[in-house]
């Protein structure tokens, strides 16, 4: 029998980036319910938190602006029972799936996982929207400056050109 329990993985921690957002029912107090919740994960540790930032709303404008931060953790889960995680902690927010981009409770999407890339059917890694969206980016840059992206650039250098192309009130720390 091994030692590894269910979910774990065999070889030490990992370090992890999980992108936190919600606009419906109170979303501030939603993301620092959250990030409180990120501490309590089995295997876990949460590292460092961004402020939350307030953003438009990606695809459907007709929906509240959301509250977005980005954590990282240190973790001995695997990426899909991280994932598990993730989901099951959406599904405590009461998440429905009602529309695709529509509003939510809570979403959290797992950006990266060390330097993994997969494409699962219910996990693709890194998360293939993170580097084009400045919600993501610009709390990231608050964190992980000097993180390399799956493109080569350094965080600090994407969110910056991102944010050059922003409306001063599109994507604001709160
Ligand atoms: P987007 O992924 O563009 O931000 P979304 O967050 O609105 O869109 P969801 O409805 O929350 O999408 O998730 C749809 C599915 O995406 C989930 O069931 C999940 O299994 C899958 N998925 C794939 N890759 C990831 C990832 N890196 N993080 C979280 N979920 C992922
Ligand atoms: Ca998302
Ligand atoms: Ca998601």
């Amino acid at each position: 029998m091994s030692d590894v329990q269910a979910g774990e993985r065999g070889s030490g921690e990992a370090q992890a980036w999980i992108g936190l957002g919600s606009n419906l029912d109170g979303p501030h107090e939603r993301i620092v319910q959250a990030l409180a919740a990120l501490e309590r994960l089995p295997l876990t540790r949460l590292e460092s938190a961004s402020r939350r930032y307030a953003s438009r709303p990606v695809g459907p404008q007709d929906q509240p602006d959301f509250v977005n931060a980005v954590a990282a953790v240190r973790t001995r889960l695997s990426p899909l029972a991280l994932l598990d995680q993730l989901q099951a902690l959406e599904q405590q927010h009461r998440r429905v799936r009602e529309r695709h981009w529509g509003p939510r409770t809570l979403d959290l999407d797992l950006l990266l996982y060390a330097k993994e890339r997969w494409q699962h059917p219910r996990l693709t890694l890194p998360h293939p929207e993170m580097a084009r969206r400045a919600f993501v980016l610009l709390p990231l840059a608050e964190i992980a400056a000097t993180l390399v992206l799956p493109d080569g650039r350094r965080v600090a250098e994407a969110a910056d050109e991102l944010a050059m192309g922003l409306a001063a009130d599109d994507v604001r720390a709160v």
